[in-house]
């Protein structure tokens, strides 16, 4: 798993329970659709808008362009092999985009059969706190 997120990434105004909900739920799918050896990777990044664009990267699967629509909606499963072997119930995704969308955000997938899911998060500029820094001893 990578993580490819920059030092001084700044702060999302939201509820961070909720944004670690998203994410594990993200990751925790990235995983389970991904095969021996695969990678996931989380990234941040900002737009040229100021925007926050965090994406959840996987090569694993894919999901067919048709299913994706499917999967927003609850207790949707695709049907394949893969998610029959794995438990779950449909509700992480449509969940995941309800609570981005609360938070003003958008949340995107792009997917191709056999080379991977691309989960992307956008929060507007105005969710964008200053550039952060974790350190709290370190001088603003
Ligand atoms: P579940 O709890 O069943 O995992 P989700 O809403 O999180 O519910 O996912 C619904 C379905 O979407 C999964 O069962 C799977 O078919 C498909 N899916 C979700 N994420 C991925 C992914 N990263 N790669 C391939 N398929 C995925």
């Amino acid at each position: 798993m990578h993580c490819d997120i920059p030092e001084d990434f700044p702060h999302l105004n939201a509820d961070p329970l909720r944004v670690r909900q998203i994410l594990l739920n993200l990751v925790d799918n990235a995983t389970k659709f991904s095969l021996p050896g695969g990678a996931v990777t989380v990234s941040g990044s900002l737009g040229t808008r100021g925007e926050m664009i965090i994406k959840v990267i996987d090569k694993g699967i894919g999901i067919r362009p048709e299913d994706i629509p499917k999967i927003l909606e609850p207790f949707a499963q695709v049907q394949d092999v893969m998610s029959r072997a794995h438990e779950g119930i449909g509700l992480g995704l449509p969940l995941a985009k309800s609570l981005v969308e609360i938070m003003d955000g958008r949340l995107l997938i792009e997917s191709e059969p056999g080379k991977g899911t691309t989960v992307t998060l956008v929060f507007p500029k105005a969710r964008v706190g200053p550039r952060g820094n974790m350190d709290p001893s370190a001088p603003n």
